[in-house]
């Protein structure tokens, strides 16, 4: 049975109350399941109720949405990998499509903060996708290869850590998600391109994200490709997403 990765991004919601309230109607609901993690990323001013609310719960992690680069410093308004470790998160976003392109983020800063995460014990779950005019012509994975590029020259075993989310941009928050089968083929591809550079691309997780509900999460992970998903209007609400986090294979 493959190991599956639900991860919740909350985006700009949820302050630490309304956290709390969520995780005491989703923690009623949804019980542990075999080879299956949870991973809640809540805005950062709520990583602390999520850690302390889930505390007890070894198939959850929580981790942050976005973390600056440096470990420390004059940067006002960012917080950093370590900082993030310390107060519980395990886990962070990086390079998600919102920061690429609501806030100017570049592959050489998502690649930057997919190393300060390593480097300071937190998963890295880096976000790559098309836009659609790109995947219009044709450029699909030409685009997901160059967001990967930077992870190239590291060494494999710091790779390995790395959980990629391929999210194509045009299905992020509109209701329009990639058929399973073209998510299993991006899914094969970057698999290939991570095989290609010596880096053993079986070993690596890869998720999908883009409009995953409760209609179609069944044939997602479904497709061997997929070790998850990485979901952000369906994991708002504490009873759906615990139906969708409890989907049988
Ligand atoms: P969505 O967002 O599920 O609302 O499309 C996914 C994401 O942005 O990670």
């Amino acid at each position: 049975m493959k190991t599956l990765l639900f991860a919740a991004n909350w985006k700009m919601h949820h302050a630490p109350a309304a956290a709390r309230e969520y995780l005491g109607v989703f923690l009623a609901a949804y019980a542990p399941l075999p080879n299956r993690h949870v991973w809640f990323f809540p805005p950062a001013v709520s990583l602390v109720a999520v850690v302390d609310g889930t505390r007890g719960r070894r198939d959850i992690q929580t981790g942050v949405q976005n973390i600056h680069w440096e470990s420390r410093g004059a940067f006002t308004g960012e917080i950093s990998a370590a900082m993030a470790h310390d107060a519980g998160a395990r886990a962070t976003l990086v390079g998600h499509s919102e920061r690429r392109h609501l806030f100017g983020e570049t592959d050489d800063q998502a690649a930057r903060k997919t190393r300060a995460a390593l480097d300071a014990g937190l998963t890295p779950v880096l976000c790559v996708g098309e836009q659609l005019v790109e995947r219009e012509a044709g450029n699909t994975i030409a685009v997901v290869e160059r967001q990967l590029a930077p992870l190239a020259a590291w060494p494999p075993e710091d790779v390995r850590r790395v959980v990629i989310a391929y999210e194509p941009v045009w299905a992020i928050g509109t209701g329009r998600n990639a058929t399973p089968q073209d998510a299993a083929q991006v899914h094969a591809a970057i698999r290939s391109w991570f095989t290609a550079r010596h880096l053993s691309g079986d070993d690596l997780r890869v998720l999908y994200g883009g409009s995953v509900n409760r209609d179609n999460i069944a044939a997602l992970i479904a497709q061997p490709e997929i070790n998850g998903v990485l979901v952000g209007g369906a994991s708002l609400d504490p009873a759906g997403w615990s139906e969708i986090a409890g989907t049988r294979v």
